[in-house]
């Protein structure tokens, strides 16, 4: 008896941790190693953030506060959501989490069960369907490709559909395409959920790292039947460079934030008291650190954009948001896991394989680093194309 459940049993082992636990080994023995396959900002959390949550700490907040969260930071959350997203959630259907990722987690165990089918566009962002199968759900993959910019279609999502379809899972921009969903995509796909009445998780952690003039559209804002089949999730970690605060929370209807609460009232509690007090000021103050952002990774987007374009072996769709290059590196005729190796060891070049998203053919590259290393890993890339 090995006491594993079989729901986790099942869960296949992470096949991106043989390159980056490498990448790290290289890196500790005193080897360059040119990393393009971070996934947080590289920049620190500003500063007005940092001192809010240290006033917080020695004000004395270091004691519980509500399970989803301090009534102020839902407020701010609220206001950010009519403000940005145009969604009138309520303070009780807003659940603060200790990151995105639980906010995820718990609106899935919300609402899978045995059985249910949950359909995932291809690749995805690589925590989805482990989540979907320890809920017990089966995840459904709907493949996209670099031709079709990386984004399913209404009609695909259509055909994906069987009687036991419960949820759509849609990121927007997305994880690790930088694909970005106009509101007529949207508003397409959204038809048929309605049709059909199917959930859409909508992951829209990185809607203000959007570029080239394109506009993020929250689905839950398309029409009132969207809102109510619509489980919004956001963060703090891209925009704010709060990846190590671990805050994030999801806007549900009522029914399902009742639900959200009872998992969060009984696993979580509440996510950190005083860093709950950090995000409140990352909401209420200044905004211009992401506006600095943004125009920093555009610059650096189009550079790489640029480079990448006349690579050879190299298929390359313009990403328009987030902060990543996905790959479709079809031509070398590797796998994804051998070309990120070979990377790895003779070109010094970390990168990530997208055999992690559920795409053999490419890798993942990201910008989240300076314009230095950007230029000597995309140098070496172009090295690595050539001889393969
Ligand atoms: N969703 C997507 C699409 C992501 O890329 C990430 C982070 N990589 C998360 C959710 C989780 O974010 P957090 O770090 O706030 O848990």
């Amino acid at each position: 008896m090995d006491f594993i459940s079989s729901n986790v049993a099942a869960l296949s082992p992470s096949l991106t941790l043989a390159v980056t636990n490498r990448a790290k080994e290289m890196k500790a023995k005193g080897e360059q190693v040119f990393g393009l396959a971070g996934g947080e900002p590289d920049k620190d959390t500003p500063e007005n953030i940092k001192q809010a949550a240290i006033k917080a700490l020695e004000n004395g907040a270091t004691k519980y506060t509500p399970s989803v969260g301090l009534p102020e930071l839902r407020r701010a959350i609220s206001d950010k959501l009519k403000r940005d997203n145009h969604l009138d959630y309520s303070i009780d259907q807003i659940c603060v989490t200790s990151g995105a990722k639980p906010a995820v987690y718990s609106a899935l165990r919300a609402t899978i069960e045995e059985g249910d089918e949950v359909i995932i566009p291809s690749p995805y962002w690589v925590s989805y369907p482990s989540m979907v199968q320890l809920c017990g759900g089966t995840p459904v993959f709907v493949e996209t490709t670099a031709e079709t910019g990386w984004k399913i279609t209404a009609e695909q999502f259509a055909n994906a559909m069987t009687p036991r379809t419960k949820m759509l899972i849609l990121t927007t921009p997305h994880n690790p395409t930088g694909a970005v969903y106009s509101e007529e995509e949207l508003r397409a796909i959204g038809e048929v959920a309605v049709e059909e009445d199917i959930l859409i998780l909508s992951d829209e952690i990185y809607e203000h790292l959007i570029y080239g003039g394109e506009k993020h559209v929250s689905m839950a804002s398309l029409s009132p039947e969207l809102y109510n089949l619509t489980i919004t999730i956001n963060g703090f970690s891209k925009s704010y460079a709060m990846t190590g605060w671990r805050l994030g929370y999801s806007a549900a209807p009522e029914g399902i934030a009742k639900a959200i609460k009872l998992i969060q009232d009984h696993t979580a509690s509440n996510a950190t008291t005083f860093c709950q007090y950090g995000a409140i000021e990352a909401l209420n103050g200044d905004q211009t650190f992401i506006a600095d952002l943004r125009e920093e990774y555009d610059f650096r987007r189009q550079y790489v954009y640029d480079r990448l374009s006349k690579m050879p072996g190299v298929k390359v769709v313009e990403p328009k948001g987030a902060f990543y290059f996905f790959l479709d590196m079809s031509a070398l005729g590797m796998s994804s896991l051998d070309l990120c190796s070979k990377l790895l060891e003779r070109y010094k070049v970390a990168a990530v394989p997208g055999i992690a998203f559920g795409n053999d053919q490419a890798i993942r590259i990201s910008y989240c680093t300076s314009l230095d290393v950007l230029k000597e890993g995309l140098d070496r890339l172009e090295e690595f194309c050539k001889k393969h």
